[in-house]
């Protein structure tokens, strides 16, 4: 359940000032809006690790999927699922900001533009992997975007679920005090910081047709390294050294050591071919499907007595009948189905 905040809160950034702003995003939007659609056209959808409401579907108010041909709202919509209020001072609001405006737009517009390609030293390591070397953002600012990032994600996730991704407490920490300390308000009084212990990898594609299904997330289900699918970009942050694995989230063999941001190196991206980018997209769905169907799975085998086999069955069947050939997302009629049988059986346990 989401924890609500008020304006007298302290901001969880400085933890000096109160938190006054409203409408914080956790994710800065225009890193996001060509995923999730422009102001107010924006569909968002949010896998929440909870049995009660699991994908939480936001769309903006111009967005014609949440309106039926009725005009009639057919879909729930929620507060933006990106933005909260009370969670930062405006001051830290600003900081961020300082940061943002000197990365976003390389990410955004210049790294794909061919306009801008001698600001990127190019190597096309094989068929599947390109590096990009980017000589003109400042690997200091760039790397304090990255952590800014994935330390407000996890702020998010923990608001939200009151489970912490960053699992051992000093790496929360970590980041949120190199943050307090590094940013400014003055772009150039941005302080180097010492990361030695931070490492991180970044992959994206070239192919933009729709590149990550509108999935804003933090993979709960890894550590070793952090994952977050942000868009058109994925990050793998480790607080440790980045380990080579034989099946490198579904890729098979990839060479991670050569392209991991460290030390203030220049800030390095890998663009993966649009089979490899498929590939790794579809290793996170398939991960976060199974942990959906697994939850009902297994709660409905405790409550009703049945094997889990059966349980699966049930709410398989049940829900394509719900579902009627229509094309549609299936994990919605799964969700259903598994509450139209755990009602039953809750009731049958309470006689
Ligand atoms: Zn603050």
């Amino acid at each position: 359940m989401a924890k609500v905040r008020t304006n007298k809160d302290l901001c969880l950034l400085c933890k000096k000032n109160v938190a006054n702003a409203t409408n914080s995003h956790f994710v800065p939007i225009s890193f996001v809006d060509y995923v999730i659609g422009k102001r107010n056209r924006e569909e968002v959808y949010t896998i929440l690790p909870s049995l009660d409401d699991p994908i939480l579907t936001y769309f903006g108010r111009s967005n014609l999927k949440g309106v039926s041909v009725e005009n009639e709202i057919i879909s729930v919509q929620k507060e933006d699922p990106l933005a909260m209020d009370y969670i930062f001072c405006s001051e830290c609001e600003k900081r961020f900001a300082i940061i943002e405006n000197e990365v976003i737009y390389e990410l955004k517009e210049k790294i794909r533009n061919e306009k801008y390609k001698n600001n990127y030293l190019t190597t096309i390591i094989n068929s599947d992997i390109e590096l990009k070397v980017c000589k003109t953002i400042n690997s200091n600012i760039f790397q304090l975007f990255i952590f800014s990032l994935v330390w407000r994600m996890n702020l998010q996730y923990l608001l939200e679920t009151g489970i912490e991704l960053f699992r051992k407490k000093n790496e929360e920490k970590l980041l949120r005090t190199l943050l307090n300390s590094c940013l400014n308000l003055n772009k150039e009084l941005i302080k180097e910081h010492n990361c030695e212990k931070i490492s991180f990898l970044i992959l994206s594609t070239n192919r933009l047709e729709n590149p990550t299904h509108n999935v804003i997330n933090p993979q709960p289900f890894f550590q070793n390294p952090y994952c977050f699918y942000i868009g058109e970009y994925i990050v793998f942050i480790d607080f440790n050294e980045f380990i080579e694995v034989s099946d490198f989230f579904g890729m098979g063999v990839f060479p991670i050591i050569p392209f991991i941001n460290k030390n203030h190196n220049k800030p390095k991206i890998v663009f993966l071919s649009n089979e490899k980018w498929q590939i790794i997209l579809q290793h996170y769905t398939n991960i976060s499907a199974d942990i959906f169907i697994e939850q009902r799975v297994n709660k409905l085998s405790e409550v009703s007595g049945f094997s889990k086999d059966k349980c699966h069955e049930m709410i398989h069947f049940k829900a394509k009948k719900l579902q009627n050939g229509i094309d549609d997302r299936f994990a919605d009629y799964f969700n259903e189905a598994y509450k139209y049988f755990l009602n039953i059986y809750s009731k049958k346990n309470n006689h």
